[in-house]
């Protein structure tokens, strides 16, 4: 069972802040004279953005249920971008000076040209992004799209961008990644100081707070867990699936007595877990990370390479048990996890499916947690 002790209580606060308190966090950090980007979808390569000094703030969904996308967005495309488009409709984001997507599954490209068609931004950026990422091709083809998309940025902001100023960029996003990468391998200690939820704080946070803090933050972070002790996790799970920042279901799940120990989701390793590898062409470095980092399922293709990338990390992390989630109508995540769930029991790994919608139905889904977990309880006795 996992109890954190009262005294360190506080060391994930300042994330779960950042993550609550998001809007008042850019408006503050606007206030100091930067421009705000809001984006769509983790390929968005944020070192340009960071080489301009404009704030990038991924823009998610409030899990509150909403009755103003309907005009703009058919009910049947999935939950989560239904409820990005809401937070634009309803004014939540009215402080961006632009917004921009790279291309990545349709729904959320719907979320993007409804938003540009309908709500007034200074600048919007639509970056094509490869989708056959395993072509040789996706590299150099990415590369010529990020120069157009530089050069439209040094517009917007009339001023140019130096080299100096990407290699600034990409310092500062792989040291972010740097630093989560190294809270992550203390997740796979026998007793891991690090919950799931906290977790989540933590990278969710990261997609909407100044790099620079958070690194600091992660810095002091590490230090004070070189010596937590959180107690017996429980059942060590992965959480696995669409977009994901119910921070309600894993508080849920952790509750029972579980522990989530790793993820594979865009709002945890599938956005950090590779650095840029700096060469001299920085705009093709850049291009190569997005290329090449752990795809979302809608660039998954012709093979399916999530696989073996999943069962590494549920060895490495000796996971007993994973939670395969997807946002409701999300055709990519829908496709992938039969061939998961599959390849997952073959390496004696439990697995649970759940459909998630703006809000999840958490007292259902308790029961078919805690059935799950007895389930897995009563195989380890035997
Ligand atoms: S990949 Fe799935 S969860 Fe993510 S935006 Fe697309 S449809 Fe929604």
């Amino acid at each position: 069972m996992v109890t954190v002790q009262m005294e360190e209580k506080g060391i994930f606060d300042q994330f779960k802040d950042w993550y609550t308190n998001r809007h008042e966090y850019a408006k503050a950090w606007k206030e100091k004279g930067g421009k705000v980007m809001g984006y769509f979808c983790t390929y968005v390569p944020e070192e340009i953005l960071y080489a301009a000094n404009i704030l990038p703030v991924r823009i998610l969904g409030s899990h509150e249920p909403q009755d103003v996308t309907e005009p703009h967005i058919f009910a049947m495309f999935c939950p989560f971008c239904r409820d990005c488009l809401a937070q634009g409709l309803k004014g939540r984001y009215d402080y961006l000076d632009g917004i921009m997507i790279a291309q990545s599954c349709l729904h959320i490209r719907q979320t993007y040209t409804s938003w540009d068609l309908h709500i007034p931004t200074d600048y919007s950026y639509y970056l094509p992004h490869p989708m056959h990422v395993q072509s040789p091709q996706a590299t150099p083809y990415l590369r010529e799209e990020l120069i157009q998309f530089k050069k439209s940025v040094e517009d917007w902001i009339d001023k140019p961008i130096t080299n100096y100023d990407l290699k600034r960029g990409i310092e500062i996003m792989n040291a972010n990644r740097r630093l989560m990468n190294q809270v992550y391998e203390l997740r796979k200690k026998r007793n891991p100081p690090v919950t799931g939820l906290e977790a989540m704080y933590m990278v969710v946070s990261s997609q909407m707070t100044d790099k620079h803090e958070h690194n600091r933050e992660l810095e002091s972070l590490l230090q004070k867990l070189s010596t937590r002790d959180i107690g017996d996790p429980g059942e060590r799970l992965m959480i696995i699936g669409s977009e994901d920042d119910d921070t309600e279901f894993l508080a849920m799940v952790e509750d029972l007595g579980a522990t989530f120990v790793t993820d594979d989701h865009c709002t945890g390793t599938r956005y950090f877990q590779e650095e840029v590898n700096p060469s001299e062409d920085l705009l093709n470095a850049i291009a190569e990370r997005y290329v090449k980092r752990v795809p979302c399922p809608s660039k998954d293709w012709p093979k399916r390479t999530r696989l073996d990338h999943i069962i590494r990390m549920s060895k490495e992390y000796d996971v007993q048990g994973a939670i395969l989630i997807q946002q409701k109508f999300c055709d990519p995540h829908e496709l992938d996890t039969p061939a998961i769930k599959e390849e997952l029991e073959k390496n004696g790994i439990a697995t649970l499916f759940l459909e998630f919608d703006v809000t999840v139905p958490i007292g259902q889904f308790k029961t078919r947690v805690e059935a799950f977990l007895e389930i897995m309880r009563e195989e380890d006795l035997f």
